[in-house]
């Protein structure tokens, strides 16, 4: 294989982590990783600042899926990893916050007191939402949107006050897009095994142990150091980088850039935006990947000194869209995270901008900064920040709208009859960084298994 090259396009996660995967199975093989901007990264950035560790895309991942913490800690970064402080979760709806009831996942009751007690839902919503203990399923192995799903279950308030602003807090999407099938397919499973959401639920939690430390680990691990640190030390498996180099095209063996000038390999992998899959390709499946509906969001970290702020007595809270916030959602980072903040000092990272309000976006830093403020100020005591940071996605969120898996198959099909070429990301089998990393890892051995067996047929000749 020492003759042999391989590109990756795109230096996210998932591109960062083909490039490790490859360098595992190929260790010979030479690995260039090409990217557009002028950074590793991708979506992952973290600002080191005053002793703050501000984490501008994702903060961390979920703890159970365990692709992305073998991986940490195959490249020796396992000393770093941290769970997740616990904490009440609020939610921002008529103009207050309430508690979360215990027991909700995503929004869905699995416990009846807690549900029954709680403020956010008028006694008319509870009822509508205790109907999904009788009403037939809704689901036919056909794929609905989240919002027809939920609705048909569970009604529209709990809908509204609830789950909508858990999910788009998670997916920054409209709940009448997404599609089940492809974001939430555990919940048409459970509807589908036990016919009511709140029974299924039920029965799935794990039972509460008689005596357990209140203080549990979060379902959330994430690296003290910043997850700067591992892309860095991804990268540091290529043996070629190569920044400012956007790709314009991919075919068979060849990678041609905007400049013109085209680059040879023996394997190349995509792991671009969703937007670029289109125009790199040019065949129908990939133009319809690419054509899906993305969405427009920023987080505004704000760095306080501690007496700045009013305390939580909790995590954060998102925020019910019928507020009419430019704010989705807010994290009280260093109480989840506490290496985030030096002592006596606060972090909180707001969320702004969702797919029916993308506008405020694209505005000057002061004003998203402005609106930002005025927000927080409205649910609780917030005064002058030390320093914010701000950082857009523009158009580059992928949305999984209905029938997402039957478009993400076609595509798999189409590109299998291309030689040499594959792709991953975040657009195709889930947005969660560990999901990006098992999507990488998977496609990595396979473009391997292919470049192994022709080296045999080769050499067999
Ligand atoms: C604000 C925010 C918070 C999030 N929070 C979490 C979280 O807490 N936990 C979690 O698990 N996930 C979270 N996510 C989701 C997760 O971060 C992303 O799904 C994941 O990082 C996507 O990685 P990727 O490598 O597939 O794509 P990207 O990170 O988008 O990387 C694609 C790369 O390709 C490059 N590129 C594009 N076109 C070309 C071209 N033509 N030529 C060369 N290079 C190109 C881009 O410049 C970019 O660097 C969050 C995302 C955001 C934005």
């Amino acid at each position: 294989m020492e003759n042999k090259s391989i590109i990756v396009i795109g230096a996210g996660i998932s591109g960062l982590a083909a490039v490790y995967y490859m360098k595992k199975q190929l260790p010979q093989a030479r690995v260039t990783l090409l990217e557009a901007s002028d950074r590793i990264g991708g979506k992952i950035k973290t600002v080191h600042r005053d002793g703050f560790v501000i984490e501008c895309g994702p903060e961390g991942y979920m703890a159970r899926k365990p692709t992305l913490t073998n991986l940490i800690k195959d490249i020796g970064l396992g000393d770093h990893l941290v769970h997740s402080g616990t904490g009440t979760y609020y939610i921002y709806v008529n103009h207050r916050l309430r508690k979360m009831p215990e027991g909700s996942v995503m929004g869905i009751p699995t416990r009846m007191l807690p549900m029954v007690t709680t403020g956010l839902i008028s006694p008319l919503g509870k009822l509508r939402a205790a109907l999904d203990l009788l009403i037939p399923r809704v689901y036919h192995d056909q794929d609905l949107s989240l919002k027809e799903f939920f609705e048909r279950r569970l009604g529209s308030e709990l809908i509204t006050n609830m789950i909508e602003p858990l999910l788009s807090g998670i997916y920054n999407g409209s709940l009448s897009d997404m599609s089940l099938e492809a974001t939430l397919p555990q919940f048409a499973a459970i509807e589908k095994k036990h016919r009511s959401l709140i029974l299924g639920m039920k029965s799935i939690q794990p039972p509460k142990q008689a005596g357990a430390s209140k203080k549990a680990e979060g379902r959330f691990l994430s690296l003290s150091c910043g997850l700067d640190v591992l892309t860095e030390k991804l990268a540091s498996y290529a043996d070629e980088i190569r920044l400012k180099t956007p790709v314009e095209h991919v075919e068979p063996g060849k990678v041609t850039l905007d400049d013109g000038t085209f680059l040879k390999a023996d394997s190349i992998i995509l792991a671009t935006s969703p937007k670029q899959l289109g125009p790199l390709l040019d065949f129908p499946e990939a133009w319809n990947l690419s054509n899906d509906k993305r969405t427009t969001t920023a987080t505004v970290a704000f760095a306080f000194k501690k007496d700045e702020v009013e305390s939580l007595d909790g995590t954060g809270y998102v925020v019910s869209r019928k507020e009419g916030l430019h704010i989705t959602a807010c994290s009280f980072m260093n109480y989840k995270w506490p290496y985030t903040a030096p002592e006596n000092y606060t972090l909180i990272r707001t969320y702004v901008g969702t797919a029916e309000d993308a506008a405020v976006v694209e505005e000057s830093d002061e004003e998203i900064e402005k609106k930002a403020l005025t927000d927080l100020r409205k649910v609780g005591k917030v005064g002058t920040p030390l320093f914010s940071v701000i950082t857009r996605q523009i158009d580059n969120m992928p949305q999984y709208t209905v029938n997402h898996n039957q478009r993400v198959q076609a595509f798999e099909q189409a590109l299998g009859k291309i030689r040499g070429v594959y792709a991953c990301g975040a657009m195709f089998h889930g947005v969660g960084l560990p999901d990006c990393v098992d999507n990488a890892m998977h496609v990595a051995e396979e473009a391997a298994d292919e470049m192994k067996e022709s080296e045999k047929a080769a050499t067999n000749l």
